[in-house]
């Protein structure tokens, strides 16, 4: 027998992953009362690298810190990372340190998503927040009408504003017509966790960028106790147009790759080997609507170079709840107020996924990145000047300049 049950809250967030939590950390501390509902039973896995950078370190300390408290006495589950080691086509590679940062966290962590998301679910505030976990059956009807099943009882919500964060094949914004999945701003990854990989230096995560993948990449990322994060990533149009398998691929660069098969001649594969999509942030998309704010990979914000989505739904969380905090004081929940939302975050992220966009496109061009890793390896000046690059925003504008190049031929 079905129970029916009414939900009376204001917010109703979709989506338990990084950007509905954060968005729910963010309600409670602005003190609104909210509900969360996730089709998902936690722990659960997600498809993903677990890399987590400052960006997401930043979002935590400002929105919750007791869950960084908590990471400091997880060395099981965190792996402290403080740098990047790019690969080019050739081979060759340069490190990129990361600063370190002022409240003694190391510069990035790799965490599997279904410890790392789990650690997430247990500081919802309970008072404020009200989770539903295992949550299916999710329907849509007029005038912001949601409801879904937890065993069987079915939950009817009428809220003022959902925030859709259910990540990149989202219903919430399938439901409006706001998903749509441009080929050419968009990647399909598949991962797999493996034990036994040797290699790694200073505990960096690596980017392999292979010949074949551009502008695509190989990872491997060290994970606790010997671990590693495996997977590889491309463009959807170019696995299109090329027929790829992805899976076959990640196979075969592990067993033949001149320099990555020997890292993994010992290593033992752990579970299976899994697929998902990355929405890319280099296209602007609509994402609010009535009633309606998308945070995360619903909105479609993962950096388009790096793949990094966490942080960004991590920020458009902590914006979406900002937002809510508006239209309840102005009671107000059209879509024409809510564009504000839109307006925010893409003067907060666009420069960001616009200029990664210009550097996804400059790595496309295998004899660039071999030619700027040469120059690198010779050059501590260059190597310096391309580590303060990554790790900022400003600086990283030089690469997309003609006269950068043009000087690093003239020797200077
Ligand atoms: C292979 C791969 C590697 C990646 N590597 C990295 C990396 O190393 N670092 C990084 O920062 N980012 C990485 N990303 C991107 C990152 O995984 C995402 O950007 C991030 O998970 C987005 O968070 P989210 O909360 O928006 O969505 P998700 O993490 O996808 O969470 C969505 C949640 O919504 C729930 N949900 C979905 N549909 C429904 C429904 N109908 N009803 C109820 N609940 C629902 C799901 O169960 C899930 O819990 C990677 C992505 C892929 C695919």
């Amino acid at each position: 027998m079905t129970i029916h049950e009414d939900i009376a809250a204001p917010v109703l967030i979709v989506g338990a992953g990084p950007g509905g939590c954060m968005a729910s950390f963010e309600l409670s501390r602005l003190g609104i009362p909210h509900v969360l509902m996730d089709k998902a039973l936690f722990p659960r896995d997600k498809v993903c690298g677990d890399a987590l950078s400052g960006k997401v370190l930043d979002a935590l300390q400002a929105s919750r810190p007791s869950v960084v408290d908590e990471l400091k006495k997880l060395p099981d589950l965190f792996q402290p990372s403080p740098g990047i080691r790019f690969f080019g086509p050739n081979g060759k590679y340069i490190d990129v340190p990361c600063p370190d940062r002022r409240d003694g966290l190391t510069a990035g962590y790799v965490a599997a998503r279904q410890g790392f998301d789990h650690l997430l679910v247990r500081h919802l505030d309970a008072h404020l927040c009200t989770f539903y976990q295992g949550a299916g059956h999710l329907a849509f009807g007029h005038e912001n009408q949601v409801s879904f099943m937890v065993g069987n009882r079915q939950y009817m919500a009428k809220p003022q504003l959902v925030i859709g964060a259910d990540g990149a094949l989202s219903a919430t914004a399938a439901h409006r017509g706001l998903r749509r999945v441009h080929k050419g701003h968009h990647s399909a990854a598949v991962r797999a966790y493996f034990q036994g990989v040797v290699g790694f230096e200073k505990n960096f995560i690596e980017l392999h960028f292979i010949k074949e993948l551009l502008p695509g990449y190989f990872w491997v990322f060290p994970l606790p106790n010997g671990g590693a994060n495996v997977g590889l990533g491309m463009l959807s149009a170019n696995i299109a147009k090329h027929k790829v398998n992805l899976r076959a691929l990640l196979e075969k660069t592990i067993a033949h790759h001149p320099a990555l098969s020997q890292r993994f001649a010992q290593a033992r594969l752990l579970g299976p080997v899994r697929g998902w999509g990355l929405p890319l942030g280099s296209v602007k998309r609509t994402i609010s609507g009535d009633g309606l704010l998308l945070v995360g990979d619903a909105a479609g914000l993962i950096d388009p170079f790096t793949g990094e989505g966490i942080g960004n739904a991590f920020q458009s969380g902590q914006m979406a709840a900002q937002w809510a905090f508006k239209a309840l004081h102005a009671n107000d929940f059209t879509g024409k107020f809510l564009q504000g939302y839109d307006k925010q975050v893409y003067q907060h992220l666009w420069p960001e996924l616009k200029l990664s966009h210009r550097i996804q496109k400059l790595s496309s061009i295998p004899w660039l990145f071999n030619f700027l890793l040469n120059k690198a390896a010779g050059n501590p000046n260059l190597r310096n000047t391309m580590t303060a690059m990554f790790a900022n925003v400003d600086l990283r504008a030089k690469l997309k300049s003609p006269w950068f190049y043009l000087n690093l031929v003239r020797g200077k």
